[in-house]
């Protein structure tokens, strides 16, 4: 056994439940007895400690005040252990993983999410090994004893995404997420393999993790549409206390031109209002200076998600709105690459 320790996390979901014998219900298993359930666990040359959340979330639940139990937990914990291995439910765990990669700055040891399609409990399962190659990952070291992944992960059948890049594709096959624009960090096969010029590694190793734990959350996302009535975006752009809107545009940042739709966005943008702009195309991203309603936009203060995902660009938004006060300073980090969360 190496002095390699694992802190494993059960927050919830499909991962964590048997058929209750009498009822024949799902229902969540006593996570004490994980390696009861998965015997394999005890082959790792590492120590392996649980942690359970009280009460369990189905992900759907998932809030600000979740991610910064979380963030607490692995700050308290930091130390102490080479990795976390965060079981988690799958509908919301790409916005989780992208709200703990902005939470958790200087992070210099891997926090992999994972979960699974079936429960843990029944035969055809994903969720073994889904957590065996999780926590190997975690354990992973490079020659210098470094960790080979100091970032917040999702690994999801074989393939080890950046967590602020990836997204829940499928609710019914084994491949659930994808990462549309950037490449899997690590495949995991016969043996697995590490994408190392994907990975981010830290600039300088030995900074302590700084934890982020404030979020404001009062910002929401518009799904642009052809037919949008004006008063669904004069409503929503004037919502009392709002202090951020991710509007959701057609193709390369494109919106309808015409003059209430403008007038409304401008209007809020001059009052303050941070308006963010992702695609709502799966792959590719925003650039405001391809079409003119595109560059309405801009011009209006719009600012630019670039290649984000949703879920990592409303994060983003909490967290730095979390952070500053100051809706400018904070339009000016959106566009910024602070994670490895767009390509610009
Ligand atoms: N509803 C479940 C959850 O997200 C589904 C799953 O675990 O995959 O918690």
């Amino acid at each position: 056994m190496t002095d390699t320790a694992i802190l494993l996390i059960y927050t919830g979901g499909t991962i964590g439940m048997k058929q209750d014998p009498v009822d024949m219900a799902l229902k969540p298993f006593n996570f004490g007895q994980i390696v009861d359930e998965v015997p394999e666990l005890k082959k790792f040359g590492c120590r392996i400690d649980s942690v359970t959340f009280d009460p369990l979330i189905d992900s759907s639940d998932a809030d600000a005040g979740f991610w910064s139990e979380l963030a607490a937990l692995i700050e308290e914990n930091y130390y102490d252990y080479d990795g976390f291995v965060i079981l988690h439910g799958t509908d919301t765990m790409a916005y989780s993983a992208s709200a703990l990669s902005f939470m958790l700055e200087d992070l210099e040891k891997p926090v992999i999410f994972t979960g699974s399609q079936l429960p843990i409990g029944v035969a055809r399962t994903d969720g073994k090994e889904n957590l065996i190659s999780a926590i190997e990952i975690a354990c992973a070291k490079d020659s210098e004893g470094r960790a080979r992944v100091p970032e917040v992960c999702i690994f999801f059948d074989s393939a080890l995404l950046r967590g602020n890049r990836a997204t829940k594709y499928s609710s019914d096959e084994f491949k659930a997420f994808i990462s549309p624009n950037y490449p899997a960090l690590a495949e995991a096969g016969i043996n697995i393999k590490y994408h190392g010029k994907f990975i981010e590694l830290p600039q300088r190793w030995g900074k302590p993790l700084k934890v982020h734990k404030r979020l404001d959350t009062r910002a929401t996302i518009l799904r642009i549409y052809p037919g949008m009535d004006e008063n669904v975006l004069k409503n929503t752009l004037e919502m009392p206390s709002l202090r951020g809107v991710l509007i959701e545009t057609f193709g390369s940042g494109n919106a309808p031109s015409k003059d209430w739709f403008i007038k409304n966005i401008r209007n809020a943008s001059e009052r303050g209002l941070i308006i963010a702009n992702v695609t709502q195309c799966m792959r590719g991203g925003v650039d405001m200076e391809v079409y003119a309603t595109g560059m309405t936009l801009k011009s209006a203060g719009v600012a630019n998600g670039h290649d984000s995902t949703t879920e990592s660009a409303i994060a983003k938004l909490f967290f730095l709105m979390g952070q500053y006060n100051d809706n400018q300073k904070v339009k000016e980090l959106f566009e910024t690459n602070l994670r490895g969360e767009i390509s610009n």
